[in-house]
């Protein structure tokens, strides 16, 4: 059988038998469902043989170094032949040389909890936060807060932390204990055109633990820059004022860097931009790039110490496992990942291609007056769609979903945020791999121009 032919019996047996994710299948009724077939550096090609410049690296901001890394391979495949796998109450030698490399990378962490996915990541704070509230505060301080806009992940416990009502509506009933506090877009500001948005954004979390009761509540739970909610970068003032507020009422600060991790900000973390000491950091996605499943919840000497005060108490250690948590081949790939950024400089080629990045989206907000709001922060980028300048009123859904189509068309991928119920599906997402060139950032600009151009002409 030729090729083709191999292909097309590989797209009809995803049409038959894959359930694809965040995808309504009536569509492919009639058209094919795209198959992706290989990749290299920052293209990919599908199962028709087309090509595409892929601007979301991997669809949803994961592959950080890029696609076809033999390095990244050999040494997955070098450590799969020794050991692939034995359970994480055991160490291995990638878990152990991957923690001590990544700690290095973050001032102030000490431990490192592997698992799979960053839902999984998040799930694991949330169950420590309320462990620890049973056994160091009498079963208080067992609430979580979390933001409008913001996600964690996809089980159910991450969707009760949910700020978005696109990814909750229907999945209910949710566990209790989770709290939401208001957004921090001062696009969209709750307050209208003020001059101290970020402090009046922190005060309004201030004023839900005062509501819900200080002693009530054991961590925050908040994206350094938020993602798939619009990539919102925080204001002004807003981080400083928030860690403020967290010392003063004994709150755990937990930064979900499911997204931002690796090197996607420009520095290895996005928290570490706005000058924030967390107390837990959840990664995920570029940890290995996509070569293989990992995810660490990290946390403090201090947290670690709270499951080892008392040994003597049978119920004291964290009582949690993840079966694949212990596989080899994510940290073996994370190390490699690691390697690669700092030998390739790509913090550094973050930052630069980011500011280019930036300068073409002012420059498309210039030519189109459908761009309300150009954010960002290094290789991760939003622009804001509205039908109106002056009220900010979003543009429709099918017109957003409309340009990254034509994007897509025209050869390069891009991505848009998440559906919402409020409308608010309005912002276009770039997140190239970190490896992209000045004329990759120039190709994803004029494809996007040429699809606001086309769609909303
Ligand atoms: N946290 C953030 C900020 C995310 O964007 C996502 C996924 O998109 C998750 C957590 C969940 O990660 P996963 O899909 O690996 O469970």
């Amino acid at each position: 059988m030729s090729r083709t032919n191999d292909l097309r019996h590989v797209i009809e047996a995803d049409r038959a038998h894959v359930w694809h994710h965040l995808s309504q299948h009536k569509p492919y009724e009639s058209v094919d469902p795209r198959v992706m077939v290989e990749g290299k550096g920052m293209r990919v090609w599908d199962a028709t043989g087309r090509e595409y410049l892929d601007a979301v690296a991997g669809g949803v901001w994961t592959v950080n170094v890029g696609y076809g890394r033999t390095s990244i391979a050999d040494a997955v495949r070098d450590q799969l032949v020794k050991l692939n796998y034995f359970a994480g109450s055991a160490g291995s030698v990638p878990a152990a040389l991957f923690s001590e490399r990544l700690i290095e990378k973050m001032p102030g962490m000490s431990r490192v909890y592997y698992s799979n996915s960053g839902s999984e990541a998040n799930e694991k704070v949330f169950k420590m936060v309320r462990q620890i509230a049973h056994r160091h505060h009498g079963g208080r301080k067992a609430k979580i807060l979390y933001r409008e806009r913001d996600y964690h992940g996809t089980t159910i416990g991450a969707l009760a932390a949910a700020g978005q009502d696109q990814r909750r509506d229907q999945y209910g009933p949710f566990p209790d204990g989770f709290v939401m506090v208001p957004h921090c877009l001062e696009y969209r500001s709750q307050w209208g055109a003020v001059e101290n948005y970020g402090e009046m954004a922190a005060d309004a979390i201030e004023a839900v633990i005062l509501r819900e009761g200080p002693d009530t509540i054991g961590a925050i739970c908040l994206e350094p820059v938020t993602a798939g909610g619009g990539v919102i970068t925080p204001p002004k003032g807003y981080w400083e004022k928030v860690q403020d507020i967290c010392r003063r009422h004994e709150i755990l600060i937990h930064i979900d860097e499911v997204v931002c991790g690796m090197g996607r900000t420009g520095a290895w973390f996005g928290y570490q931009t706005y000058g924030v000491q967390p107390d837990f950091v959840t990664m995920a996605k570029g940890v290995a790039s996509g070569y293989a499943a990992i995810a660490c919840t990290t946390t403090t000497e201090a947290v670690f110490a709270l499951f080892k005060d008392d040994a003597a108490d049978p119920m004291s250690y964290f009582r949690d496992i993840s079966t694949f948590g212990g596989c080899t081949a994510g940290p073996a790939a994370a190390l490699e990942t690691m390697r690669i950024i700092e030998d390739e400089g790509l913090l550094e080629n973050t930052v630069a291609m980011g500011e280019r990045l930036m300068a073409g989206l002012h420059g498309l907000a210039e030519r189109h007056a459908v761009v309300g709001d150009v954010r960002g922060k290094g290789l991760f980028y939003g622009a804001e769609l509205v039908a109106d300048r002056a009220t900010k009123e979003p543009a429709e859904e099918k017109r957003v979903q409309a340009v990254v189509a034509d994007c897509m068309a025209h050869g390069v991928i891009i991505g848009a945020t998440n559906r919402s119920l409020a409308g608010l599906n309005n912002t276009l997402c770039l997140s190239p791999a970190l490896i992209a060139t000045p004329a990759d950032i120039d190709r994803i600009v004029e494809a996007i121009d040429g699809a606001l151009g086309r769609v909303f002409a």
